[in-house]
């Protein structure tokens, strides 16, 4: 058996949730007191440690975002594209799957529809197509940087999940998994936003170190290339970790955690004013801004919050 076969057979027996059942995918948190943690929410906690305790604790709602759906119809769109035999993998073909995406998409959130709805039970007809010309134009620009003919994933949309000693859970979906003859695994994600500049590499590149470790410690191999791909940009980041690098994240993630059972046993989810609360749906509960909170739905016990914790994360 090749390698690149024994990896397959090794990740086989990798579960295949819905990624509407993950934190990730856009769907549902992690219970609020569980023990796993994807690399959104981790995102979230390292951002602003009262956004985090909104969307996991408090659950609270969230408006669609025309630019955030239109990212999930395109990861539709690459996923599915793999579907076609190689060299009828074109951007007409690809870009044929656009709408039906969408249509998909929609049948399954119907709540969407608000992102074009006129208010008078009518749809923006102009504002749609030009949408979804935009989702056609990010496809189209995906062929700019890898020809899809020359590729054969092993996966796509692939769960992945370890626990650490310790028992924290880390979970996600990764986009695409390519596995070479050698065996070597290079994870893939696509970005329908641009590049970071080198100053936030490092930011960009935490979610792939992420998955990384946690194929890593799922699989016993190292993923020798991480790769983030841009559509709104056309750029691709590239970075090969060594063990070092995955374990400075094990350690972050370990961190990580330890302030957020803190501050969900203490009720202390301090706020974090950057520029990114301009794109925060809760302004008006945050203190930062005026707003007081809702009353905290778990029990609290234990000492105020270790800020120390939180200020080395
Ligand atoms: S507005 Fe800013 S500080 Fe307030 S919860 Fe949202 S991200 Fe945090």
């Amino acid at each position: 058996m090749s390698a690149a076969a024994r990896t397959l057979a090794r990740m086989s027996t990798t579960g295949t949730d819905s990624p509407a059942d993950t934190a990730d995918g856009g769907g549902p948190a992690p219970d609020s007191r569980g023990v796993s943690l994807s690399p959104s929410r981790a995102a979230d906690f390292m951002q602003c440690p009262l956004l985090y305790r909104f969307r996991v604790i408090d659950k609270l709602p969230e408006k669609p975002s025309a630019a955030a759906t239109r990212g999930t119809v395109v990861h539709s769109v690459l996923e599915r594209l793999f579907d076609i035999p190689r060299g009828e993998r074109t951007p007409q073909a690809a870009q044929g799957l656009v709408r039906p995406a969408w249509d998909e998409l929609l049948a399954k959130r119907p709540e969407l529809a608000e992102l074009f709805d006129d208010g008078e039970g009518g749809v923006r007809a102009d504002e749609l197509a030009e949408w979804l010309t935009g989702a056609e134009q990010l496809v189209e620009r995906y062929f700019t940087l890898e020809d899809p003919n020359l590729l054969e994933p092993a996966r796509r949309e692939l769960y992945v999940e370890t626990t650490l000693d310790g028992g924290l859970t880390l979970r996600g979906y990764v986009d695409r998994l390519d596995v070479a003859p050698t065996g070597d695994l290079r994870v893939v994600d696509y970005k329908t936003g641009r590049a970071p500049s080198e100053r936030f590499e490092d930011k960009a590149l935490f979610q792939m170190k992420f998955y990384a470790l946690v194929l890593w410690r799922q699989h016993g191999r190292l993923p020798r290339r991480l790769q983030l791909v841009y559509l709104g940009s056309g750029n691709i980041l590239r970075y090969d970790p060594d063990e070092s690098d995955l374990l400075a994240v094990e350690r972050k993630l370990r961190a990580l955690w330890t302030a957020i059972q803190t501050a969900t046993r203490t009720g202390e989810w301090r706020p974090n004013r950057t520029r990114l609360c301009g794109w925060c749906d809760h302004q008006s509960l945050c203190p930062e801004f005026g707003g007081t909170p809702p009353v905290y739905p778990l029990p609290v016990i234990g000492p105020q919050m270790d800020t120390d914790v939180t200020d080395a994360l």
